[in-house]
């Protein structure tokens, strides 16, 4: 598409608009891979809607406040990226854009103040349990408070689970086949610490010693995703600083933050870290991911099938290009018997912060998720992003379904303590 972005104004920022802009054809065909056009029907809310009005804002053609709403209404699920022919970075123009122009966005001060609140507990496991416990107090009352409030509580689950304290380090057992550092996660860690204890035990079932580094904290990808780049460059170095450099792999296992991580190089554009965040960036692997390659100490066979369908996280699928891998360590478990979602490729609402941003369409796609999932008349949901674990199984409890939703660890888990059924 031609443009006129000043490219020399922005700097490292507008060559990287200007590169995705410049690539986009103009074809379509990333239209039916879009949630919000299969929702909405209209151009301005498909990718190649979008990327037009980044376009023309980033030329001066358009008032930033009339393009706003169609780009805060894009989920950032990238299922355009993985349907674009042309190979449009779509996903890096989304996040640059909504960094260079956070600045001069009006937001209304209810707005503004659950923003800054999210962006604030997020990423940080203390602060979000104190906010969960919170909510809970207040979850009798949703009913009169501000639709923006109401949101979050929807997604908190009845109980905030006992807390699992993280390790600094978990050996091997038996012989030690790899080492890796572990990324422990924010919400995750408050909303499902189950996730990291089957994480590490798995780890260690393989033979892997699992550092986990103290001085670690949030990737940052909430607040890159959400145009706050300062807070993100600071989680950025904090991690920087605190991962080792002699182990095979960081791993994760949430989708979001592992490409959250991978996004480093992208973050860093221009700054001082910019070669140490490409170095840091092409050793982080989703767990799935570093299992598959390293191959699975076997299982015993399961006592009877047990069906399985694999929600394939947007972060994992489209931004990480990774579905086949946790489909692998599934199906190394003898007897399960794995099945796939109508429409998987679609997003399921979570998104990072929309499903509390845009409740409305998040709702209306989680619902779709969880009727897709259903159809499958599987015993559990499979996935690898806690965001997704949240939307999907608050959609599936109000159709009144009792499907157990689980990390794809804990499947593995399961079934390497003979307790999968
Ligand atoms: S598929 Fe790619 S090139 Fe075609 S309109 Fe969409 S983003 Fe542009
Ligand atoms: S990132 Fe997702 S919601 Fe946004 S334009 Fe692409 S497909 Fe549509």
């Amino acid at each position: 598409m031609n443009h006129d972005i000043p490219v020399a104004d922005l700097g490292p920022a507008g060559e990287i608009m200007a590169h995705a802009v410049d690539a986009c054809v103009h074809c379509g065909f990333c239209l039916p891979a879009c949630p919000t056009y299969a929702l909405l029907g209209e151009e301005m809310d498909s990718p190649r809607g979008r990327i037009f009005l980044m376009k023309e804002v980033l030329e001066g053609e358009l008032p930033l406040a009339d393009a706003a709403p169609f780009i805060d209404r894009c989920l950032g699920c990238q299922g355009c990226v993985t349907a674009c022919p042309s190979g449009v970075p779509y996903g890096e123009l989304l996040t640059t854009f909504r960094a260079t122009t956070e600045q001069k966005r009006e937001r209304p001060a209810l707005q503004r103040a659950v923003r800054a609140g999210l962006l604030t507990a997020l990423p940080s496991p203390k602060l979000f349990r104190a906010g969960a416990y919170l909510g809970q107090v207040a979850k009798p009352f949703k009913s009169v408070l501000p639709r923006a409030l109401q949101a979050p509580l929807d997604l908190l689950p009845g109980r905030v689970p006992a807390k699992f304290d993280m390790p600094t380090f978990v050996p091997a057992q038996g012989k030690r086949r790899a080492r890796v550092a572990f990324l422990a996660g924010c919400a995750q860690q408050v909303l499902a610490p189950n996730f990291n204890a089957a994480t590490l035990r798995v780890l260690a079932r393989n033979g892997v010693d699992v550092v986990i580094p103290e001085g670690q904290g949030c990737c940052g990808a909430a607040a890159l995703h959400t145009g706050a780049r300062g807070q993100a460059l600071s989680m950025g170095r904090t991690n920087l600083a605190a991962f080792p450099t002699d182990v095979d792999a960081v791993v994760t296992n949430a989708a979001g933050c592992g490409s959250g991580l991978k996004e480093y190089p992208l973050l860093f554009k221009g700054e001082r870290e910019e070669e140490q965040a490409i170095s840091f960036a092409s050793r982080v692997k989703d767990v799935s991911v570093f299992l598959a390659e390293l191959g699975l100490e076997p299982m015993l066979p399961l006592a009877k099938p047990v069906r399985v369908a694999y929600h394939d996280a947007c972060h994992l699928a489209h931004a990480q290009k990774v579905k086949a891998q946790p489909r692998s360590i599934l199906k190394a478990v003898p007897g399960l018997d794995l099945v796939e979602v109508p429409e998987g490729d679609l997003c399921c609402g979570s998104a990072g912060t929309y499903n509390i941003e845009q409740p409305e369409l998040a709702g209306r796609l989680g619902e779709r998720k969880a009727r897709n999932v259903l159809s499958t008349n599987a015993a559990i949901l499979a996935s690898g992003n806690i965001g997704c674990h949240t939307q999907i199984e608050t959609h599936l409890r109000r159709l009144g379904s009792p499907m157990r939703v689980m990390h794809t660890l804990e499947v593995l888990d399961l079934a390497y303590r003979g307790e999968l059924s």
